[in-house]
């Protein structure tokens, strides 16, 4: 039977979780939530940069964010790689499963590709971005009271303000968004963006430099790691000051403290690479010339950690671990996706084509696009909703362009990411601007 666009969206609303159901012409029932919400399009089938729904309408897919491991895996080298399918079918014809209970054939020279490309000792495969985030806060304390020396059941780990991490109970421990954490508690213990100065409860910020330097002169003697995005993702592709990282890197080394850098948006996504070359270098921090202690990869399926030994081994065998880490599927679709990568130059393709639409979007005259920023394909715009003559939001407008063709979504309330499959053609990306002028023009 073949459903269409309506049907489809019918049953995901009756039987599906946290799911509302918009139509073409239904207002958001707040501009806040529309975050939350998914834009009222199916996809049936992809192939490079784009879609197609069940009655056939073509899109360009802009978003390349939310989904299943099977898109994720195919989209950002584009939906549906060639080399990548047949890995995927050949790998599935042969061993799909193992569990790290045995060796398999393909987890070890996973290993070693990932941890040779990225100049790392070992790697730590999981299966989500969160559970990347709960094992580098796991390793790191225990490196802080193996090899740091600090006192057993004291160590911190410090993030910033508007991160996002995932949605485990640990990682919303160290949320500042009160539709991340709320409703949950009690949370977990001395992770997260505030420290006591004098009494007073202070907040790290990202970007302040000095913030995190007066965290480290009162609790460095007692801090395990600082974990942070080099650019935040989901709080709207927000970039730090230039050099911020590179004073992170100081300030780390200077108090003993391990620099935990989240990838998981802006480089490489283990198995699905979501991020990788995403912009415009392999991993993001290299913008900076920095090296983290811990690398955290994931999205989709998967997820990971990247550290040397001496970090690594704090944890032993039988200390922490998952089912599905490592799986040979995964890693067969995650070494040819690597290939993928390297083969068709896509950071460097990522860097060129960023900038050409940045410049692009940034020479559109409309009074309603206040801020173009981003790096390499991880881009965003900001909408001020208050200039809109017909009083029209930023989701409206992801809706009039879904409707010319182009999929986007906005990122807390106003502001628009766009994140293309990096195989994306100039003539799609130039199409994909045309389309956001006209539509900001008429909104
Ligand atoms: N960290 C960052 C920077 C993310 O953007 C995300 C997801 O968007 C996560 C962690 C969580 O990843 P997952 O949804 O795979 O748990």
């Amino acid at each position: 039977v073949h459903l269409s666009s309506a049907d489809v969206i019918g049953l995901e609303h009756q039987f599906g979780a946290h799911k509302v159901v918009v139509t073409e012409t239904s207002l958001m029932p707040s501009q806040h939530e529309s975050h939350y919400h998914p834009l009222p399009v199916v996809f049936e089938s992809a192939k490079g940069a784009k879609v197609w729904d069940p009655e056939g309408r073509e899109y360009i897919d802009m978003l390349s964010a939310y989904s299943t491991l099977i898109l994720i895996v195919f989209r950002f080298q584009g939906h549906c790689h060639p080399k990548i399918v047949a890995t995927l079918i050949e790998q599935a014809q042969k061993l799909t499963l193992s569990s790290r209970a045995f060796y398999n054939s393909m987890f070890g020279k996973f290993a070693q590709k990932i941890t040779t490309m990225f100049g790392y000792d070992m790697v730590l495969p999981m299966n989500t971005g969160a559970e990347a985030v709960e094992t580098a806060i796991k390793l790191s304390r225990k490196w802080a009271y193996e090899k740091k020396g600090v006192p057993d059941g004291k160590a911190i780990v410090f993030s910033v303000a508007g991160n996002f991490h995932g949605r485990t109970i640990g990682v919303i421990s160290m949320s500042t968004d009160p539709e991340s954490r709320g409703g949950f508690g009690p949370y977990l213990e001395a992770v997260g963006p505030t420290y006591v100065d004098n009494g007073d409860v202070k907040t790290i910020r990202f970007g302040e430099i000095a913030d995190l330097e007066r965290a480290l002169e009162l609790h460095g003697k007692h801090t395990a790691a600082f974990l942070v995005e080099p650019i935040q993702g989901e709080a709207g592709i927000v970039l730090p000051p230039k050099g911020y990282l590179a004073k992170v890197r100081e300030l780390c080394s200077k108090h003993n403290v391990l620099l935990i850098c989240d990838e998981i948006q802006t480089a490489l996504s283990f198995y699905s690479f979501v991020g990788l070359c995403r912009t415009g270098k392999m991993m993001c921090y290299e913008h900076d010339n920095v090296r983290p202690d811990i690398v955290l990869l994931g999205k989709a399926l998967s997820g990971g950690v990247l550290a040397d030994r001496d970090i690594m081994l704090c944890i032993r065998p039988g200390e922490h671990g998952s089912t599905y880490g490592g799986n040979p599927l995964g890693c067969a679709v995650a070494m040819t996706a690597l290939d993928v990568l390297v083969d068709e130059d896509l950071a460097h393709r990522a860097e060129v084509l960023g900038e050409k639409f940045r410049a692009a979007v940034r020479a559109i005259n409309s009074p309603l696009l206040t801020t173009v920023r981003g790096r390499g394909l991880l881009n965003a715009i900001v909408i001020d909703e208050t200039r809109s003559a017909k009083g029209r939001s930023a989701w409206q407008l992801c809706l009039l362009m879904k409707s010319r063709g182009i999929l986007a979504k906005p990122t807390h309330v106003n502001i628009i990411r766009f994140a293309p499959p990096l195989v994306i053609s100039e003539e799609e990306l130039m199409k994909a601007v045309k389309i956001i002028e006209t539509c900001l023009a008429d909104l």
